[in-house]
């Protein structure tokens, strides 16, 4: 009698509950998670309502057709009360499981993957998510491009700052950071390049196939997340602390080749001038990989690992483009920018990083750069009306947020002088690192290190149109042969520009 009882009270409890929100959800008091992460510039880039804590990627791609499936399990703790919530992805999906149960999805907008679990998932509550799809994705076209780049040989998935819609689905935005596992079975004629270490050598597991492991083992952001496939020639070797130094050369860099292995080869001392000035190298790995000349017109800043296009050697040995990147790890990658709006605190310091690269090499002090790129754009030059501090959505990769936001660190550091500057570099990474950081907190950060008022120096130098006027600490800072006639251009000029333009031509970092 009392179990029948029970039974009953079951079952007419469940069906009020179907009745009364119609889709069979009990205690459906969860909201759907917002379709964006708040970003002022990119208003539908990442989503609310969880936050991920891992994303395991296993892919398999064919070259010769262009076809990628896919498997990603996405580990995530809900932030709210959650009845849906949307992952940011184009490719066509078969199916999305959430937490063992079937869960139903759409598609809104041109990225937006909307996700309805079976049961309502509690605030605080884990999230395991399993997105199956196959694609194309080099012919899936978002606002008229697709960011998944086919090569004679293989492919790329780098670019800033939408790369993860062609491959993967997340919440892209870099508020979010995780740590990765990205696992590639393709032809056993190609290699598999990705972020962090292999966990072990590739493995044939089909008759033809390797399967290719990677890890990266600290919070990553979406987008410095990145697979290249193709012929490689892959050069590893152990840096002085222990990590992996891990190399890839396209077989198609031809006549670049020499100098693309001489200027990557160095990646090791340039780390390590940087570990000088900026702090202890933050990531389990370092590297490069040079991609088949004009497949991406740029270069990017892809954690533990830059990828270069093969065209930064056209013109011989260039060791700029690594400086900036590899600066990137940093300012950028382990710091990473808490709105896109703040894009100069990723640009306008690793710029800065070349001209310390440039006194490293002899070619040219911070000083004589700031004078000679100062004087190179005349007042009336509408490189001087864009606001590195807040460029606008259309240019956050303007020349002006290289150029004038690296103006604006030699302005800030002649002001607090070196002690104060580089502790304040270094001071910044160890605050924010594996995490965000925004201008005002530089600002913050740089005040209270100087013991200075610096507002009326950063709005002059990040957020004023127009060619500052230079402070009677920067005149006397200028370089005695500098003041009095046109500064003389200094040795690391040519190169350094090429670096900006080749970076600024595709818009990407
Ligand atoms: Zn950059």
């Amino acid at each position: 009698m009392r179990r029948v009882s029970i039974r009953t009270i079951t079952i007419a409890a469940a069906t009020a509950a179907a009745l009364t929100v119609g889709n069979g959800v009990a205690n459906a008091a969860g909201t759907p998670g917002a379709p964006g992460a708040g970003d002022a510039y990119f208003p539908d880039y990442g989503n609310g309502g969880y936050d991920v804590q891992h994303y395991d990627i296993r892919l398999r791609y064919q070259p010769k057709t262009g076809q990628l499936s896919g498997t990603t399990t996405i580990l995530a703790e809900s932030t709210q009360e959650l009845s849906r919530f949307n992952l940011d992805f184009a490719l066509k999906v078969s199916s999305v499981q959430v937490n063992n149960r079937a869960a139903t999805f759409t598609t809104e907008g041109d990225h937006e993957l909307v996700v309805t679990p079976a049961r309502e998932i509690p605030k605080g509550g884990k999230l395991t998510v399993v997105v199956k799809y196959t694609d194309i994705p080099s012919e899936v076209k978002v606002k008229g491009l697709t960011n998944w780049t086919r090569t004679a040989d293989g492919a790329l998935a780098v670019n800033e700052p939408e790369s993860a819609w062609w491959w993967y689905p997340s919440n892209d935005h870099p508020t979010d950071k995780a740590t990765f596992d990205v696992s590639v079975l393709a032809p056993d004629d190609v290699q598999v390049l990705s972020n962090g270490t292999l966990t072990d050598v590739p493995t044939p597991t089909i008759k033809g196939w390797d399967r290719w492991n990677w890890r990266s083992t600290k919070p990553q952001a979406t987008y410095l997340t990145y697979v290249a496939i193709g012929k490689y020639d892959i050069e590893t070797d152990t840096a002085p602390d222990g990590s992996p130094i891990i190399n890839a050369f396209s077989d198609s860099l031809g006549e670049f080749d020499g100098a693309a292995r001489a200027s990557i080869n160095r990646t090791n001392e340039i780390l390590e001038a940087e570990e000088k000035w900026f702090g202890k190298y933050p990531f389990e790995a370092r590297g490069g990989v040079a991609a088949p000349p004009g497949s991406l017109g740029f270069a990017l800043e892809t954690q533990t690992r830059p990828v270069y296009d093969g065209r930064f050697w056209r013109r011989g040995v260039n060791t700029y483009v690594v400086a900036h990147e590899n600066a990137h790890q940093w300012f950028g990658d382990a710091v990473s920018v808490a709105q896109w709006s703040n894009i100069w605190l990723n640009e306008g310091f690793a710029s800065y990083a070349e001209w310390l690269w440039s006194e490293h090499e002899g070619e040219g002090t911070p000083q004589e750069l700031f004078d000679f790129t100062y004087a190179s754009y005349p007042a009336d030059d509408p490189f001087w009306q864009v606001l590195p501090g807040d460029p606008g959505s259309g240019k956050v990769f303007d020349n002006a947020v290289y150029d004038r936001g690296a103006l604006t660190l030699q302005a800030l550091r002649v002001q607090i002088g070196d002690d104060a500057f580089f502790e304040l570099l270094q001071t910044w990474v160890q605050e924010h690192k594996y995490s965000t950081g925004t201008t005002d907190e530089f600002i913050a950060l740089a005040e209270k290190l100087s013991g200075q008022q610096l507002d009326s120096l950063f709005k002059t130098w990040l957020f004023t149109a127009g060619r500052p006027e230079l402070s009677a600490t920067t005149l006397a800072a200028r370089s005695k042969a500098d003041t009095d006639s046109t500064p003389a251009k200094p040795k690391s000029w040519d190169k350094i520009q090429q670096v900006h333009a080749d970076l600024a031509q595709l818009g990407a970092a």
